[in-house]
């Protein structure tokens, strides 16, 4: 597959630090990078002519020079996104927020102040949560909520959806979580995916955007016009059109994929490493058929990696009969997004 010469976008992970520990977190905890080391990986972005940074953590409001950093990419005329809990914001980083960022990410883990609180440890109050949410959803052109999918998300996916709803969020993302192969991992399995698609669709039919944003078989309904809709594809993940700046001080392929890159960009983008995540030769036979191949690419590289020690494997979902039942539908290559 043809590489950008340009990543779409760099994630810049500010910091480790969170006040959170939810679940399925990554974070290795690591201090806050300093000032000066931010500000030159955005001046390194310009001048390689990348358009979108989005900022990142751990939280990145815990960074003391958020504010700065976030001046600072708006004065570069990067479009600006910014991921976070949305908790414990003060009014002026609120005010800051509002002038600086074009797309907010705000990460909603539960549908009340327990469920919120049981999967983040929180101790912040849910309330002042969701004051900040509306507080910015009223006033930037972007705010999207992100949720990562847990083992009972079948069940509580229509207690999320009146908040979502009120929220009305540009799109409302859920993340299927990239971990190891624990019991609730093996829980959500081909048929857990297929029942969630379901409720996703239902939801989309009434008009709420929602979709699963990160790699998945996008076959695993037996339907391609299904899994066009309720899943984004791996395009945005596995290093394929954007890569991370590490809080550990080197780029990676992606938040899963820990490769170390080195710590210029330019080298980083044309590294070795990230040409071999474009392969596609070892997914299964069936996946060189596929209409959407260029959009699913056979599923999620990092969960590969977990299940088979090797991100060249197939997808740990990857479901024969339902590839074979996908591909043997008319498909007429028309995205829905
Ligand atoms: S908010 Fe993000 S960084 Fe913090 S614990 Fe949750 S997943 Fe980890
Ligand atoms: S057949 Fe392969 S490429 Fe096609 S949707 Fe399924 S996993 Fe993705």
């Amino acid at each position: 597959m043809k590489r950008l010469k340009i990543p779409f976008e760099i994630i810049v992970e500010i910091t480790g630090r969170c006040r959170l520990v939810c679940e399925h977190c990554t974070s290795q905890r690591t201090p806050h990078v300093p000032l000066e080391t931010v500000l030159g990986i955005l001046d390194e972005c310009a001048s390689f002519g990348v358009k979108a940074i989005r900022i990142t953590g751990g939280e990145p409001f815990l960074h003391p020079d958020i504010e700065k950093i976030l001046n600072y990419a708006k004065d570069k005329k990067f479009m600006v996104l910014l991921n976070t809990a949305a908790e414990n914001m003060s009014p002026s980083l609120l005010k800051n927020v509002v002038k600086n960022v074009d797309m907010l990410l705000v990460s909603l883990q539960g549908y009340s102040p327990r469920t919120n609180a049981a999967y983040t440890g929180s101790k912040s109050p849910y309330i002042d949560k969701l004051k900040n949410i509306f507080f910015l959803r009223s006033r930037l052109p972007s705010v999207v909520l992100a949720t990562v999918i847990t083992h009972d998300m079948t069940k509580s996916f229509a207690k999320f959806l009146p908040l979502v709803r009120k929220i009305n969020p540009e799109a409302w993302t859920l993340l299927r979580p990239i971990d190891t192969m624990t019991d609730n991992i093996k829980r959500m399995d081909v048929a857990f995916y297929r029942a969630l698609a379901v409720q996703i669709m239902k939801a989309r039919q009434e008009k709420v955007n929602v979709f699963i944003a990160n790699p998945i078989p996008m076959c695993i309904t037996g339907d391609l016009r299904i899994g066009k809709q309720a899943f984004y594809g791996a395009n945005l993940d596995d290093g394929h059109v954007r890569i991370v700046y590490s809080a550990e001080g080197y780029y990676k392929p992606s938040y899963f994929i820990n490769t170390n890159l080195g710590n210029a960009l330019k080298a980083a983008w044309a590294h070795p490493a990230l040409k071999e995540l474009d392969r596609t030769d070892y997914l299964p036979e069936l996946c060189h058929q596929c209409p959407v191949l260029d959009t699913c690419r056979g599923g999620c590289r990092g969960m590969s990696l977990r299940a088979h020690g090797t991100p060249f494997s197939p997808d740990p979902l990857f479901d024969f009969a339902s590839a074979q039942k996908a591909l043997s539908k008319p498909y007429l290559n028309n995205p829905v997004r």
